[in-house]
């Protein structure tokens, strides 16, 4: 799993950062999460093919979230797309996004397939064989909801020697990776745990933005490798949380131990600071594994 920021700070782009916007890598998929302004020069900068991008994932209806996205399907056209995009966003969207093209009378020439969320409760969005994604239900000034990206359970390994010496036909190799106990080519009944090794854990990615301290997400989240969980603000502006439905450092730690993850990154920082060394202290009295998100910063886990 790879994840690169493109954008991880609040309200307005500015010279040096960019409103909120993330690519997924899992399983051979390329998510993009929001699409704030400034995501398609940073999809640019950072090497992503834009022809990988099958799924948007739009967390809720605040411009630093969504103002890039009509900039990116127009771009699509241009580069003469075919295939389909998968937008999964708050039911709204639909309607601007077409409007737009409407007005503009440029519609596209690939399928545009929106997938519009309402349920307040947590829903499976996506899956194939790989991989699924589950809305999580935030608790923001409008309608909001973050994502969790889950690896399905891997295939066990197959310990080749074992197999060999155990005289399996190559026709049950399939039913071992599936846990499958299998008849050797004598008869003899082979019990899987002989001949198998235990596969990779699977791996998950919780992104948690924007929402004030909400511990009804914890449950949903529990356990997961990585939380993205937004941070706002510092303590010393806490006062400013309750108006605007935003979260601390701290509050995003405490989240973060409570749901026993493995490691937290902070991001979605107001533009009123300069520099998020604090963010990352702060959250550290709660939580141990902090991480800062950073425009451009990739993380591999
Ligand atoms: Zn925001
Ligand atoms: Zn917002």
């Amino acid at each position: 799993m790879k994840l690169t920021i493109l954008g991880c700070h609040s309200a307005t782009p500015r010279t040096n950062t960019n409103p909120t916007s993330q690519v997924l890598e899992i399983k051979n998929h390329m998510f993009l999460i929001d699409c704030g302004e400034g995501t398609q020069v940073e999809l640019r900068r950072n090497k992503i093919k834009f022809s990988r991008i099958k799924h948007v994932f739009i967390s809720h209806l605040h411009g630093d979230h969504y103002f890039g996205l009509i900039g990116l399907v127009n771009t699509f056209s241009l580069l003469t797309r075919e295939t389909e995009l998968h937008i999964y966003a708050p039911k709204g969207l639909k309607e601007l996004i077409t409007m737009q093209m409407k007005l503009s009378e440029s519609w596209t020439k690939y399928p545009l397939i929106f997938h519009e969320l309402t349920s307040k409760k947590s829903e499976l969005i996506y899956q194939d064989d790989k991989v699924e994604v589950h809305t999580i239900p935030l608790k923001h000034r409008i309608y909001t909801n973050g994502f969790l990206f889950k690896e399905k359970e891997n295939e066990r390994n197959l310990d080749i020697n074992a197999v060999l010496n155990a005289n399996i036909n190559v026709a049950y190799y399939r039913k071992l990776k599936q846990g499958a106990d299998v008849e050797n080519e004598d008869g003899v009944l082979i019990s899987n745990e002989k001949v198998t090794k235990d596969p990779k854990p699977a791996k998950s990615y919780a992104y948690c933005s924007d929402t004030v301290y909400h511990e009804a997400i914890i449950p949903i989240i529990n356990e997961a490798t990585v939380l993205y969980h937004e941070s706002t603000f510092l303590n010393k502006n806490e006062a400013l949380c309750k108006p605007t439905k935003h979260s601390t450092a701290e509050q995003a730690a405490t989240i973060a131990k409570k749901a026993n993850v493995e490691t937290l990154i902070l991001g979605h920082y107001s533009t009123r600071y300069n520099g998020y060394d604090e963010f990352k202290s702060e959250a550290e009295t709660v939580f141990e594994n902090v991480l800062l998100a950073k425009d451009g910063k990739s993380f591999d886990f």
